[in-house]
């Protein structure tokens, strides 16, 4: 669960229902929307994006007294005025943030994922600005690898072909001569899962990508692919497989049904909302649909703000990161 722990030291401040509630109301009022995030990002202590001081104010329309048509606040100790969008990243979007909100609350309660088209129908504005709202969002939904923990315990590993139209159709049932692209996925019973793209699925790949994502201490679940011999000396818990062309789907606790099912909920999405995505673009739903199981224990309006932080503490790294465009 690599972020979770974030969200249980915030839990107490949030009313769970009132959460869900608010969220719909900021997807179409922009005031709505604005507050959302300054609460997000500042909780009741607004400050300075400038120099941190706590001196600051909403500015208010000098006609109205209604709050300033611009959200702006400003810092009585440097005289600083600005939006909750600085030092963000929406700051170099002009979207109303209530599409915002929109796009991070659909993201994040749809198992099956939501498409750039849909958002872009739904929020009118143009597919080109859709896609830019969902690339960000899925980039804020990506593991933080580095300081995610190690999967442990019982680890399910299985790999698939997902998209693409098979070349020679059943030619061959793993993919070869296809379109179809590797994908990777381990998956800590009652935990957390990680699936990524992988160049093949020859022993030498698979097995660095069991040794990136799971805990030495743990045992290691998968079927008959002889491309995982030898990783039993690896892992202290040993290596057990299920025999699934002698019709052996499980062995007392061996089964690998929690990997294949969270295959089966992407090819779904993959097929029923992208209708297809490319090899080079593949990763990127990946992080959704990992992230939307990985806090499957939290309800919409939690993941949604579990979302909208990570978003946040992401946005310097989203220019570094490969294949973010
Ligand atoms: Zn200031």
């Amino acid at each position: 669960m690599y972020k979770i722990r974030v969200m249980k030291k915030d839990r107490h401040n949030l009313s769970k229902s009132k959460l869900v509630a608010d969220i719909p109301l900021a997807c179409s009022d922009e005031l709505a929307a604005v507050e959302f995030f300054e609460k997000q990002r500042w909780g009741s202590n607004p400050c300075c994006v400038k120099c941190g001081s706590v001196e600051v104010y909403k500015m208010a329309d000098a006609k109205t007294g209604e709050r300033n048509g611009r959200y702006l606040w400003r810092c009585r100790d440097c005289k600083e005025q600005y939006t909750v969008r600085i030092g963000t990243g929406y700051e170099e979007s002009r979207l109303p943030l209530k599409h915002w909100v929109y796009a991070f609350w659909r993201g994040c309660t749809s198992k099956k994922g939501v498409s750039a088209l849909e958002i872009s129908r739904h929020c009118q504005i143009s597919y080109k600005s859709a896609l830019f709202l969902m690339n960000r969002i899925r980039f804020a939904m990506a593991p933080d690898l580095p300081t995610a923990a190690p999967l442990a315990g019982i680890v399910e590993v299985d790999e698939t072909y997902v998209g693409g139209k098979p070349r020679y159709k059943g030619y061959n049932k793993r993919g070869r001569g296809t379109k179809k692209t590797p994908v990777f996925a381990a998956v800590e019973r009652g935990g957390s899962i990680r699936r990524h793209v992988v160049a093949d699925v020859t022993g030498k790949t698979l097995k660095a990508a069991i040794r990136r994502v799971v805990d030495p201490r743990a045992r290691i679940m998968t079927d008959e692919n002889n491309a995982y011999n030898g990783i039993a000396k690896e892992f202290a818990g040993g290596h057990d497989s299920v025999h699934h062309t002698a019709k052996e789907y499980a062995r007392g606790d061996v089964n690998t049904n929690t990997a294949e099912s969270s295959f089966a909920i992407v090819k779904r999405g993959i097929i029923g909302t992208y209708h297809n995505v490319s090899r080079e673009y593949l990763h990127r739903y990946l992080w959704q649909f990992d992230f939307v199981w990985n806090s499957r224990k939290l309800n919409d309006g939690e993941r949604t703000v579990l979302a909208v932080k990570s978003a946040e503490d992401k946005r310097l790294t989203y220019k570094a990161a490969p294949n973010h465009a």
